[in-house]
């Protein structure tokens, strides 16, 4: 008997063979190789247990079962999705796509050098946060401004900056948990602020806030409800209300407002979003707003206000760890900048043309991606009519009306469908409502719409 071990191709040789050619150049020589190390290995154990692996011993197959896993591997973990949930600012999906100008400015930042600590005219040194400031002021109203990482950031290093050590009063009915672990007394407890709460759950008043101020008190915080809305027999005391207290003990008063409309829209106004504006304009001395929710820009924590206390922010040594990098800057100055044109921002944000589509429109595209799944077998596709909402904690309780497409397909439950969908390429998110799985044009961009259809196609036909 031959031995069997001696049946097993030899390393060198699988290496060299032509249809690695391509994969070689991709993903590198030494990854191949190490690959080809381990499809063998696994066979010398499989023979060492006593099977007799033959047809797996073929050359062929051990080069395409190394290659396969090569490209598995040198695959990226991030990559783009479409997104047909319908979620406009959905928070595991990245929140806002960029304007196209906004990631220009951030690819061209990123793929070389830029000022952005140096002030061309002078040849001295710049602050960072220059570039970002005029287009803030414009949007708030306020003096000053300056931003951080995210909105959580903001909050801490606001409330650091002004309160550290001393008490800040909030309302009980704002202690809020937000989502993704920002919860209000948390986020007071690290800013080495200590929390006064003060009021009920429903019911807070002037009158809470004012007993609640003494010698302690080194702010006064407004936190906006963002994701839950509280209704019935409440009340709460507004903006104007606390600045006019917070002038009259020499307090600043900060307003949280997390998402934030910038710019005017029957939408929003009928939602309750408060716009960039209202809290500077009421008198507050801080307003705080994410860069990436209702805004439609990057990642980024909007500090607007008083320029003593964005001084007295800018000073603190967190800064250097929370301010924003040259990517997201480039971003943010070129997502500002589209809005002294608020016809403009409505057209150029994606997030606020996706949360303004018309309903005909999403009608006429529901209507012509169904048409063309139909002719996938096996695949039902209908458009229907169904509701959305905003995500990223904005506009909770206000139901988007939209136009689906939804699917059944024979033989294949919605999960699996969603999941065949989901780890598909490109991957596809929908949403699984009532027996079908449904997609909402109103997040998928016009240009994906190919895309799309090729993976339903995929995922209908077999796993991926
Ligand atoms: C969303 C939100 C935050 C957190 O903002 P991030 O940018 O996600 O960090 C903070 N406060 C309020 C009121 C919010 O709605």
């Amino acid at each position: 008997m031959t031995n069997p071990y001696r049946q097993l191709p030899a390393l060198a040789a699988l290496l060299e063979r032509p249809e690695l050619v391509s994969v070689r150049a991709t993903a590198g020589r030494d990854d191949v190789a190490n690959a080809l190390r381990t499809e063998l290995e696994t066979l010398r154990q499989r023979i060492a247990a006593g099977e007799s692996p033959d047809g797996d011993l073929d050359p062929e197959r051990i080069v395409e079962r190394a290659r396969i896993s090569v490209e598995r591997d040198s695959r990226a973990i991030l990559r783009t999705v479409i997104n047909a949930t319908g979620i406009v600012l959905h928070t595991n999906l990245g929140r806002s796509p960029l304007p196209e100008s906004a990631a220009r400015a951030a690819f061209e930042a990123a793929s070389g050098y830029l000022n952005l600590e140096l002030d061309l005219e002078t040849g001295e040194r710049s602050s960072r946060q220059d570039p970002i400031r005029d287009g803030i002021r414009r949007l708030t109203g306020a003096e000053a401004a300056t931003a951080v990482n995210n909105c959580a950031a903001a909050t801490v290093i606001a409330l650091r900056a002004l309160a550290a050590g001393k008490e800040v009063v909030v309302s009980r009915g704002q202690l809020v948990e937000i989502g993704g672990g920002f919860r209000i007394p948390e986020i007071l407890a690290v800013s080495g602020a200590r929390l006064r709460e003060v009021g009920t759950t429903n019911r807070t008043r002037i009158a809470d806030y004012e007993k609640a101020i003494g010698p302690e008190t080194g702010a006064i915080l407004r936190v906006h409800a963002s994701n839950f809305r509280i209704r019935g027999f409440t009340e709460s005391v507004g903006i104007a209300d606390l600045a006019a207290l917070g002038r009259r003990h020499g307090l600043p008063v900060i307003d949280d407002i997390g998402s934030g409309a910038a710019v005017d829209l029957d939408l929003f106004a009928s939602s309750g979003e408060p716009r960039v504006g209202d809290g500077i304009r009421a008198g507050a001395d801080l307003v705080l707003f994410s860069g990436d929710k209702l805004l439609g820009g990057p990642q980024a924590g909007i500090v607007a206000g008083r320029k003593e206390l964005i001084a007295r922010i800018e000073k603190d040594p967190l800064m250097r760890a929370f301010r924003l990098d040259k990517m997201t800057l480039a971003a943010l100055e070129a997502t500002l900048r589209l809005y002294r044109d608020p016809e403009r921002a409505l057209r150029d944000v994606p997030t606020l043309r996706m949360l303004t589509v018309s309903l005909a429109e999403l009608r006429t595209r529901a209507e012509r991606i169904a048409e063309r799944l139909r002719s996938v077998p096996g695949l039902d596709a209908s458009a229907l009519d169904d509701e959305a909402f905003a995500g990223g904690g904005s506009l909770p309780d206000r139901a988007l009306p939209t136009v689906v497409v939804a699917m059944k397909a024979q033989g294949l439950s919605e999960d699996e469908m969603a999941r065949r969908l989901r780890t598909g390429r490109p991957a596809v998110l929908a949403r699984i409502q009532d027996g079908s799985v449904r997609l909402d044009p109103r997040t998928v961009f016009e240009h994906q719409e190919d895309e799309l259809v090729s993976a339903v196609r995929s995922a209908v036909a077999g796993s991926p």
